[in-house]
């Protein structure tokens, strides 16, 4: 059985056999344009919605929602069929809201500093397990009388490590669901054959690498796969994703008290993205178990934008979103477990 977002509209149609050929659009409609579940779509039969919701059900179960920033911040921990939990965090800004989704049940890349890294790798997510995340974001934003306009693939996973799955849900956004390209962001910890993989696309989504450090020793330390994609290949892919798409390319980066938080940090950083024109995301790490380490402090951040900013490079620092609700990346399951482990 699939589950309805894992449905394809010919899987629909299978089920549809025997109804009237216009029931498959009113559905896929209903799905994708109204955010509507089968058994909300009172245009159809009553017993035709009941055999929809039985036949494809939902993939994600909620476990726990927190909300946080006096509701700005919402936040789903989802139970998955297998039993592996992922999380979504949803965003709302003054002109749209924004959906921050996962796209595995853990991550092979060990980061050290990240709690899905610490935590191992699980299982890719389905294409649909992917588009459910928006789709429940985007009702929960409808409700609350906002519209969901970005999607960023930044929740726990590696996006490039689920190249396929990632990418169908990706073109279902926006083929199905309305969004466009540039409202669309993969985040990557800088896995170079896919970006040369998106960069072939046609669908030209914003690409934000998460960096973290500007020279090889410090980013081997940070990010292991930097011995595998070391820093000088990444910008090159970076550059040339560029060429290809004209996008905006952003470097993201944790600032970790006294480890890249240097003016020379600053220094190195400012002669990588200013040739790529690229925008640094600046965020405070979010210390973890299995990092204590501290982000650095709200002085010091200020301190690191004006060493960009003096330099030429276009910097911002991303609002430390829902840290009370451990909004950050993979850190509502890391609590959960340890709260069911004790
Ligand atoms: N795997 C992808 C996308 C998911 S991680 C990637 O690494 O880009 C999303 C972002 O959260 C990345 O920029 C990652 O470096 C950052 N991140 C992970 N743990 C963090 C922490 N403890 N504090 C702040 N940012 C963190
Ligand atoms: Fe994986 Fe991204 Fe976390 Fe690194 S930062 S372990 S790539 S999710």
């Amino acid at each position: 059985m699939r589950s309805l977002f894992d449905s394809s509209a010919t899987d629909l149609g299978l089920l549809l056999a025997g109804e009237p050929r216009f029931r498959i659009e009113q559905v896929w409609h209903g799905l994708y344009r109204e955010l509507a579940l089968p058994e909300e779509m009172t245009t159809l039969p009553r017993p035709l919605r009941e055999r929809l919701a039985t036949a494809m059900p939902l993939a994600l179960a909620l476990d726990t929602e927190s909300v946080g920033d006096g509701g700005a911040t919402v936040k789903w921990l989802w139970s998955l069929a297998d039993g592996n939990a992922v999380e979504t965090v949803l965003m709302h800004y003054p002109r749209r809201s924004t959906v921050c989704v996962s796209t595995q049940a853990g991550c092979a890349m060990g980061c050290g500093f990240c709690a899905t890294g610490q935590a191992g790798f699980e299982r890719n997510l389905t294409t649909g397990e992917i588009v459910e995340q928006v789709f429940r974001a985007g009702r929960a934003a409808k409700a609350s009388g906002r519209r969901l306009g970005n999607v960023v693939f930044m929740g726990m996973g590696e996006p490039m490590a689920n190249y396929d799955r990632m990418w169908a849900a990706v073109e279902r956004l926006h083929d199905d669901l309305g969004l466009s390209a540039r409202h669309l962001t993969v985040s990557t910890v800088g896995i170079i054959p896919g970006i040369n993989r998106l960069a072939a696309e046609q669908l030209p989504v914003n690409l934000a690498v998460s960096l973290h450090a500007a020279n090889d020793d410090l980013r081997n330390d940070l990010v292991p796969i930097n011995r595998r994609y070391p820093l000088g290949d990444l910008v090159d892919a970076c550059a040339r994703y560029l060429a290809a798409k004209g996008r905006r390319l952003s470097f993201e980066w944790a600032l970790i008290d006294a480890v890249n938080d240097r003016p020379s940090d600053a220094a190195e950083l400012a002669a990588l993205a200013k040739p790529l024109a690229a925008h640094v995301n600046l965020i405070p790490l979010n210390p973890t178990p299995g990092y204590p380490t501290r982000g650095t402090a709200a002085a010091g951040v200020r301190d690191f934008r004006r060493w960009l900013i003096d330099r030429g490079v276009n910097a911002t620092v991303r609002q430390n979103r829902g840290t009370a609700i451990d909004a950050a990346c993979g850190q509502l399951r890391a609590t959960a477990t340890k709260l069911s482990a004790s």
